[in-house]
């Protein structure tokens, strides 16, 4: 239809797809990245950066539960968390919402991204910008990580793909880097794409992982809108016994936290490291 604008991901070669604009609610040529946030019928808000699609409003629970839940509940005590990236913070809204975190150092390189997202997408981080454990660095994560002398119970990566200023969030540097910052018994989880048409990226996060911690994984979860597949988010442990916290003892965990959750359960985390042979076969 003419007069008609759509927003179309580019991400893969040979695939596109796109959302229609309902409403241009804000675009930036950013310091770092370009930036548009639009209103969507089926998705409400979203974000896309660099032509890739970021958060939504009505899926982003399912990404932002599992990159949070997962590792805090598995760890039982974190009190620093840590996150690379999460610019839209709706990762920072979901580590809050455990009584044992008593510090949160979100280390996002765009200004922008927190700026207009607290603007035009408030419902993603829900005040959590204002919450008094929160430490917000405007800076870039790689250079965080190799500087800092914090030691961080959890360590989430919540970056963009590997294009841009998120790529070197994909590099063993980083990863060695990111674990000198780890407390011991830490745990780490990365974004790692969808393994349909990433699977690459996973083989990378994992052979880094190998030679780092004393025992990799990855798990799943389906968000509508990282097109294509099941995401894979990366973990990374030097205590193995993590990645098997009983059902029981998660449960008693998630019993702790405020409020609902809509995608995460104790049950759905331990299904999520149940891995089909084709993602397997990216883990190296
Ligand atoms: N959930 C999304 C996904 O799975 O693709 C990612 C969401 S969040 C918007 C990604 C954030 O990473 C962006 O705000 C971007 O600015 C930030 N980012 C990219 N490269 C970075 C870097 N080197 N250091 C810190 N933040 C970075």
């Amino acid at each position: 239809m003419s007069g008609e604008r759509w927003v179309t991901e580019t991400l893969h070669d040979g695939l596109r797809c796109a959302f229609r604009a309902d409403e241009v609610i804000y675009e930036e040529e950013t310091e770092h990245q370009h930036l548009v946030i639009f209103e969507n019928v089926k998705f409400g808000r979203v974000m896309s950066l660099d032509g890739i699609t970021q958060v939504t409003e009505k899926d982003e629970f399912v990404y932002h539960e599992m990159m949070s839940h997962v590792p805090i509940l598995a760890h039982g005590n974190a009190k620093k968390v840590l996150i690379i990236g999460g610019g839209d913070g709706g990762v920072l809204r979901e580590v809050l919402r455990h009584k044992t975190v008593e510090k949160c150092t979100m280390v996002e390189i765009d200004r922008s991204v927190v700026d207009m997202c607290v603007e035009y997408l408030p419902m993603i981080s829900a005040g959590a910008f204002d919450d008094p454990r929160t430490d917000l660095v405007i800076a870039d994560g790689a250079k965080f990580v190799a500087e800092t002398d914090e030691r961080y119970d959890v360590v989430i990566v919540d970056s963009t793909d590997p294009v841009g200023p998120g790529a070197i969030l994909f590099s063993e540097e980083f990863y060695k880097n990111a674990k000198r910052c780890m407390a011991g018994g830490g745990i780490i989880v990365t974004q790692n794409g969808v393994p349909f048409l990433q699977g690459d990226e996973l083989t990378g996060t994992m052979g880094a992982f190998a030679k780092l911690f004393a025992s990799r994984s990855c798990y799943l979860a389906t968000i509508p809108t990282y097109v294509f597949g099941a995401m894979a988010l990366g973990w990374g442990s030097d205590n193995e016994a993590l990645l098997d916290v009983p059902v029981e003892v998660l449960q008693e965990r998630f019993a702790k936290l405020e409020g609902e959750t809509l995608y995460y359960t104790p049950e759905v985390h331990k299904g999520a490291f149940a891995l089909p042979p084709y993602v397997k076969r990216f883990m190296g």
